[in-house]
């Protein structure tokens, strides 16, 4: 490390970091729609590699430059990846932020050009990055602790919080008159490290990135997107894993089968568009009935399925009831009734396959609603409890 020339170092940073912004840059073209602060991650070290470049000048161009605008580009550099991290939650940046820059900019002016003091400029940008760090650290903190690319962005922060830190005590102990480049173990540690966590930073934006990129494709995969309804695939899957959890727990599981009464009538006389918002209207209605644990699903068209755990068949006819009887608050919405057909696996010790006792639920939900239907609609009806 010693044998480095921590100028290189700094250098080759910074063209690192403008090659991720590239990256970055890109994604923000693709996902740009779909995700905040990608433009922001982007622009960060981009501006650090500006950077770089103007702390090289140190001791070759005039001090306003490689002193004060350079350390002023590096704490914007940082406060966009900030900044680009709390958009990517929905935050906004907080005003703090802003009058912490102008002072810290007024105060490099001052011991850069009027006062010329290293350790008290060090001190102060040292200061500035913990505390921008640290809120930073806080911020992927309070909304993501579980993803590895959290977790990934959650170890960079704290290694640069710990370095910044350490940076701004060490400055009693700097030997008078030290200097940026100046070679010294401490100080190649120290950019050397901080370097190294600013390059992993913007790793750690495409790891975040991808992250939400993953959950979005994994939730288009599983709803409906129409009414937010789970899809007929992940309602399957999710009704297995209830009539297993049923079975290894000997509690009960109900189904409820619910069928639109004369929905074709309202697409013919109001349009399919009024129809597409009834039915997301009634799926909102459904969900307000229903329990966190409950699932709801779209079966197919304008039938539905609602999969309730821990539910015997009194509770479960209770809350189709609940279904049936609300009618949306949405003015101008014409309002069509529902169809609900009640199946209940009580008895949970069949020796038969998951599937097949799904399936049988399901079909026995069926023909409830089928003599709902028969029996003049706007009603609920319950299937006798499965028998094991
Ligand atoms: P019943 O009371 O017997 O259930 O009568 P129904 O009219 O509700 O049933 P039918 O099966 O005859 O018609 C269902 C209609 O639902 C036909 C289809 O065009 C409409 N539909 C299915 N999916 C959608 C959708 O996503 N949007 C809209 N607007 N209509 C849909
Ligand atoms: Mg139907
Ligand atoms: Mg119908």
């Amino acid at each position: 490390m010693l044998a480095l020339d921590l100028r290189t170092i700094v250098f080759l940073t910074g063209a690192i970091g403008a090659l991720m912004s590239v990256v970055l840059f890109f994604m923000h073209r693709s996902y740009g729609h779909a995700m905040r602060g990608l433009l922001e991650w982007a622009w960060g070290p981009l501006v650090i590699f500006v950077s770089t470049l103007l702390l090289g000048l140190r001791g070759i161009g005039p001090d306003w430059a490689s002193v004060v605008l350079a350390n002023l580009v590096l704490l914007s550099g940082g406060l966009l990846l900030y900044a680009g991290t709390r958009h990517f939650y929905g935050e906004r940046l907080p005003q703090w932020t802003w009058a912490a820059f102008a002072l810290t900019a007024l105060a490099l002016y001052w011991w850069g050009v009027v006062d010329p003091h290293y350790n008290a400029r060090l001190l102060l940008v040292s200061a500035f990055m913990a505390a921008l760090q640290g809120h930073h650290f806080c911020t992927v903190w309070r909304h993501d602790r579980e993803t590895f690319a959290a977790r990934f962005m959650l170890v960079v922060l704290a290694c640069m919080v710990v370095l910044m830190l350490g940076r701004s005590l060490s400055v009693p102990f700097l030997p008078a008159g030290a200097d940026l480049f100046a070679p010294s173990p401490l100080q190649s540690l120290y950019i050397g490290g901080y370097a190294f966590s600013l390059m992993a930073m913007t790793v750690g934006c495409v790891l975040l990135m991808s992250e939400r990129l993953r959950q979005q494709l994994q939730h288009l995969i599983s709803h409906d997107t129409l009414t937010g309804a789970l899809s007929r695939h992940a309602l399957f899957q999710r009704g297995r894993e209830e009539v297993e959890r049923s079975r290894r727990t000997q509690r009960p599981v109900s189904v409820l089968m619910l069928d639109l009464d004369h929905f074709k009538l309202v697409n013919d006389q109001h349009g399919h568009m009024v129809g597409d918002q009834v039915l997301r209207d009634f799926a909102l209605r459904v969900r307000d009935e229903l329990r966190k644990i409950d699932v709801l699903g779209r079966f197919g068209g304008e039938e539905f399925m609602v999969v309730l755990p821990e539910t015997d068949s009194i509770q479960a006819r209770q809350v189709a009831e609940r279904i049936r009887a609300s009618r949306s608050s949405q003015p101008g919405l014409p309002q069509c009734s529902v169809s609900i057909g009640v199946a209940t696996l009580s008895e949970s010790q069949s020796s038969q396959p998951t599937q097949t006792m799904l399936d049988r639920l399901i079909a026995d939900a069926d023909r409830a609603l089928y003599h709902a239907k028969a029996s003049g609609r706007d009603r609920v009806a319950v299937a006798a409890p499965l028998p094991a």
